[in-house]
């Protein structure tokens, strides 16, 4: 079914000030209920249905500052700390694992563009590039940290399920922009490349919490105990999702 047919187009969002506050208002013909996030770009954005009045837009920012403030500060902290590892280029940093790798380009005569990651004495990246390859940096590492991810996933799937008495039917890879992992009741799992940027113990969470929801589905305490049981520092580990998730969205740009 064409999708343009039933989805009416967005109108632009407007900004607003309520108790001191600035805000992006959006109306929504598809909204049934006020929506309150944080866009792209920082901004606090308030999805109105199309016959709610403005006023309760304003009332809910001005309820929910506490909140709105607090996620500005992360979303600085956030931007920040992706500004401070600066563009992709040849000597530049790139978060790998949790771990701040050195870029390290070079053109080489080698027919086909590979990727080494080095971590023996100062973790590197080292992409040796073929003359012919004028790609910019960012697919051609995307590429390779996809597989990586596969490959890290595919260890700890492999290592945990056994220990959650379960047995997956198929693992793979995709870039889900609001989750980072997914289980089907027929035994699928997915997950996002972009856990392979984040510390090793996050990524093994993601799988142990997508494992264990072929033994528990939905989020009842039962759920909860089978992770910890597994691994006890899962809410450090949501903690950490939280807090950076889009530093991993960030990362390739
Ligand atoms: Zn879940």
């Amino acid at each position: 079914m064409p999708r343009s047919a039933s989805r009416p187009p967005l109108r632009a969002p407007v900004a607003r000030e309520a108790s001191g506050v600035t805000y992006l208002l959006r109306r929504s013909e598809r909204a049934r209920r006020l929506r309150l996030s944080l866009d792209d770009d920082g901004n606090a954005l308030v999805t109105l249905p199309s016959r709610a009045p403005v006023s309760a837009a304003d009332a809910f920012v001005a309820l929910r500052r506490d909140w709105i403030a607090r996620q500005l500060q992360r979303y600085a902290a956030e931007r920040a700390r992706h500004e401070s590892r600066g563009p992709l280029r040849d000597g530049g940093t790139f978060v790998l694992s949790g771990q701040p790798h050195r870029l390290d380009v070079r053109v080489t005569s080698r027919a086909r563009t590979t990727i080494e990651h080095d971590d023996s004495i100062v973790p590197t990246i080292r992409i040796l590039r073929a003359p012919a390859d004028e790609r910019p940096l960012a697919p051609v590492l995307e590429r390779w940290l996809r597989r990586e991810a596969r490959a890290a996933v595919e260890r700890r799937v492999t290592a945990r399920a056994p220990q959650l008495g379960v047995t997956p039917t198929a693992v793979s890879i995709r870039d889900q922009r609001s989750r980072w992992g997914s289980a089907s009741r027929a035994g699928r799992l997915s997950f996002s490349w972009r856990l392979v940027l984040a510390p090793p113990a996050v990524l093994d969470y993601v799988v142990v919490h997508e494992l264990a929801h072929l033994a528990v589905f939905g989020h009842p305490p039962a759920f909860w105990s089978l992770v910890r049981s597994v691994v006890p520092e899962a809410d450090a580990a949501r903690r950490w999702l939280r807090a950076h998730a889009r530093e991993l969205h960030w990362s390739l740009s």
